[in-house]
């Protein structure tokens, strides 16, 4: 389960709340952070307040309980059109009142008192020639409830009119309604100031877990933002200067703008876990490749029901949940989950029912972000989700019938999409073999977990993809792989470091007890590799008993 946006004011106090009331990863929407405003005008970008909420998470989560593992995800903002609000406006947004007029700015560099949105260049001229063409078109905001009518476009301003109420908040998302969106290059300014001055040194040091990159369109993207992070780390740790010259002129500058930036990079990488953000029609014509490169997947519903038919949202959701989860990659579910928690002290029917049924779709996580970010009861909203996930959950593991049937008919989906891809990475084809085979004997035996053994974390995530009716729990040699599991609903992991396998198993089997996970006596299913077998295969299965007083 995840939850959203952090907030400056009383943040320890605040986040503790939202961990107590069940978050397991906290996203912070860097489309909020300032960095690029300060890299424009020339100042070291100041990332004070995204650092203040990352270490209130840490923080807090250290003292959460034995083995509560709470992830950091970083959002990236990538090709998308967002709001400024003038400075000085109340943080709950401007209000529009019908007949009202705006000068909208389409610009990334506004001044103080400009109501402006971050479209590109090509983006303005694309408005310019819509409006020319057909004299009006709709400008939506957030997710489309305020509408307001463009019917002039002045140099960079758009001329905006109000025929209904409505409200402007500050960062949400600008909708240019049948505009032909120019294909924009990857990875604009914003995102490559936010990643090579924050995100990249943030997941290499471990302060954060994941990047997550809105609007993916294809891999491409992700690749991009691959492409990119190498040659910031190749620049910051070696000095090598990139063949792009405007990386090569953007990490130049931050260098001299950011005196500890490069010491910062020193860390040893490990491979920086992507999130692709699901938005785009263009995306969802691409899944396969995403899927391939991305560590996870987030289907975000209020873009996606910008861009599609909105009755084809529904179907979307169900049909890109099954494919990640069938290739063991996490699935996040996100956007009005509990919209009416904004306001009110609980969720609409409606609303349950929804939470309920993506659980039931697969989702491994949930997350709510206006309920959290701005609402008045986040923890009250947390803790909604949780119990509605919860009570989907139970029902599902209670009703499960033909469970045998399921199981083969999962293994026939898996091996249809591997053809589909045409590449079965690695000794992909015996991990889904043993992973289901686990999933299968564990619960034929009625045992009480299935204990993974995994480095990666990528076998408790190939073993929590068919929704097993018995516990997961991972043993993992560190709080980074530990976190990056607390996406995964149905795994609690536990870390035990030590440098030989066997002595991790059996310390990690002692603390699994120790947190509750495990009973003492359990009898359990072990999935692990071999310190030899290549990455990613699992090929060891064994069942035996944990006892606490041999250990
Ligand atoms: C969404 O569009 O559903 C979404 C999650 O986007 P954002 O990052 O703007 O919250």
């Amino acid at each position: 389960m995840v939850s959203g946006g952090t907030r400056a004011q009383d943040a320890v106090d605040y986040v503790a709340g939202l961990v107590a009331a069940g978050m397991d990863v906290a996203r912070l929407n860097l489309s909020h952070a300032r960095g690029v405003r300060d890299y424009l005008a020339g100042r070291a970008p100041d990332y004070g307040r995204e650092m203040a909420s990352m270490q209130a998470v840490r923080r807090v989560a250290e003292t959460a309980g034995r083995e509560r593992h709470v992830g950091i995800l970083l959002d990236l903002q990538g090709v998308k059109i967002r709001l400024t609000l003038p400075e000085g406006q109340p943080p709950g947004g401007v209000r529009v009142a019908a007949g009202d007029e705006f000068a909208l700015r389409l610009t990334m560099d506004p001044g103080p008192g400009d109501l402006s949105c971050d479209a590109s260049p090509a983006m303005l001229e694309a408005v310019r020639t819509a409006v020319a063409g057909r004299g009006s078109i709709e400008v939506a905001f957030g997710d489309g409830d305020t509408v307001l009518v463009c019917d002039r476009v002045d140099g960079d301003t758009a001329v905006l009119h109000a025929s209904r109420p409505g409200i402007l908040r500050s960062r949400k998302r600008v909708a240019f309604r049948d505009v032909d969106h120019p294909e924009e290059p990857p990875l604009p300014l914003r995102d490559r100031v936010d990643l090579a001055a924050l995100a990249l040194p943030c997941v290499l040091r471990g302060e954060a877990d994941f990047i997550a990159l809105s609007a993916t369109r294809s891999v491409e993207d992700i690749r991009a933002l691959r492409r990119f992070g190498r040659a910031a780390i190749a620049f910051f740790r070696n000095g090598e200067e990139p063949a792009d010259t405007e990386n090569a002129e953007l990490f130049r500058r931050l260098d001299a703008l950011c005196p500890d930036l490069a010491a910062r990079y020193a860390e040893n990488p490990g491979r920086i876990r992507v999130i692709a953000k699901l938005e785009t029609r263009a995306a969802t014509r691409n899944l396969d490749g995403i899927l391939a490169e991305s560590h996870a997947i987030m289907v975000s519903r209020g873009d996606l029901g910008m861009q599609c038919p909105l009755e084809d949202v529904p179907r979307l959701q169900k049909d890109i949940v099954r494919r990640a989860r069938l290739l063991g990659r996490p699935a996040i579910v996100t956007t009005q989950m509990l919209g009416s928690m904004e306001y009110a002290s609980s969720p609409t029917r409606a609303e349950a029912a929804d939470v309920f049924n993506a659980v039931l779709d697969g989702a491994d996580a949930l997350m709510l972000s206006a309920e959290t970010a701005l609402g008045t009861r986040p923890h009250a909203a947390v803790r909604m989700l949780r119990t509605i996930a919860s009570a989907a959950v139970e029902w599902e593991n209670q009703r499960r019938t033909g469970r045998g049937v399921q199981l083969d008919t999962l293994r026939q989906q898996i091996e249809a999409l591997r053809a589909a891809q045409q590449r079965t990475p690695g000794w992909a084809d015996v991990t889904d073999c043993l992973t289901l085979e686990a999933v299968r004997i564990a619960e034929g035996l009625g045992l009480d977990a299935i204990v993974a053994a995994t480095r990666s974390g990528q076998t408790a995530r190939h073993v929590a993809r068919f929704d097993p009716l018995v516990p997961v729990v991972a043993i993992v040699p560190s709080g980074r792989t530990a976190r990056q599991l607390a996406l995964v609903g149905s795994v609690r992991a536990v870390v035990s470091p030590a440098e030989d396998a066997e002595q991790s198993l059996e310390e990690g089997l002692v603390r699994a007890v120790q947190a509750g996970l495990l009973p003492e006596g359990a009898r359990v299913m072990i999935i692990a590799a071999r310190e030899d077998d290549p990455a990613g295969a699992s090929t060891i299965l064994s069942v035996r008993r944990v006892r606490v007083e041999s250990a």
